[in-house]
């Protein structure tokens, strides 16, 4: 058996030897603790029938437990000082490919026809670069990639906002836009001291799984999300207030909102962060003809 790239002896050693230096702006923290790993493996249900997407590498201490559970992984690093680095520490792994580029810039569902014609299913493992979570989650979501479930490490507080539920502080356009198209739970939380460098925040693993159906029938997705984003401009703002603000002429259109709040039987006085996801998905039918249609 390999010795774990993740401990802090082992990792200092790697560092050392490649002459490699922490970029903060890359959000570069690397996972020391092995048993964090083998906790993420476990939630991420994943076998040697499953393909696995990982978004940044490091130097493959996330990688190596993924490469042995799954049938194959395809890790995506946008940092090139990286992958001399990862050539060497997962040499003993036939069924890792890593790829250097900007996960954002990925065409994703061309990737998985192209690396994952052969597996079950495509699962998402990576301990995230904290920067750019949320749009790295959307990608995936909004693009409809074909993924079963991401097990992802994220800032505490961000897992909290996505699995945060209505009438709670944490609740908000992010819970819904996320919860529109997956489960999402938080599978564990975890110390800063697992990390190298320790980052500022807190961290916590999230599990987001596929919903076999989304939970309302919406005319534009993309809509249904601006409505909930205008939604929130303002917390302690009614709901009516807040879109006669976000929606385009809302303030001399405020009859028509009115209409559409009474069509979606929700009261003008409300709260946006009362509001289920159900009823957000009505609301946004109700105002589309109005304020989404013309967009187009
Ligand atoms: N997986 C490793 C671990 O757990 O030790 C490293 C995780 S570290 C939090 C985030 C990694 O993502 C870094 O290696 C960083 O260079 C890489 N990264 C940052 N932005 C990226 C992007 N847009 N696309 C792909 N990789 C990125």
């Amino acid at each position: 058996m390999v010795k774990d790239i993740a401990t802090p002896a082992r990792t200092k050693e790697i560092l050392e030897k490649h002459g490699f230096s922490f970029k903060k702006s890359l959000g570069q923290n690397f996972l020391i603790d092995p048993n964090i790993l083998k906790n993420i493996i476990y939630h991420a249900g994943i076998d040697k029938r499953s393909g696995v997407i990982e978004i940044g590498p490091g130097i493959g201490a996330l990688t190596e437990h993924i490469a042995r559970a799954a049938g194959k992984v395809v890790a995506y690093e946008i940092d090139d000082r990286l992958l001399p680095v990862l050539e060497d520490t997962l040499s003993p792994y036939t069924n890792v490919k890593v790829i250097h580029q900007d996960i954002l810039d990925v065409d994703l569902n061309a990737a998985i026809e192209e690396h994952f014609s052969d597996v079950d299913e495509v699962t998402v493992v990576a301990n995230l670069p904290y920067y750019v979570t949320t749009p790295i989650i959307m990608k995936f979501l909004m693009g409809k990639v074909p993924i079963e479930r991401m097990v992802i490490m994220m800032q505490h507080e961000v897992a909290d906002r996505i699995t945060a539920v209505p009438g709670t502080k944490a609740y908000g356009s992010l819970s819904i836009a996320i919860q529109y198209y997956m489960d999402a739970e938080v599978a564990m939380v975890v110390p800063r001291t697992v990390f190298m460098p320790q980052p500022n925040v807190e961290s916590a693993v999230l599990r987001l799984s596929r919903k076999t159906e989304p939970p309302a029938s919406v005319i534009d997705e993309e809509f249904l999300f601006k409505v909930a984003r205008g939604s929130f401009v303002q917390r302690r703002k009614t709901i009516l207030n807040n879109l006669q603000t976000s929606l385009p002429q809302g303030k001399a259109k405020k009859d028509l909102i009115l209409e559409a709040l009474s069509k979606a039987s929700i009261d003008s006085v409300r709260r946006g962060e009362t509001l289920s996801i159900e009823e957000f998905a009505n609301l946004s039918n109700a105002l589309y003809e109005e304020f989404g249609a013309s967009e187009k």
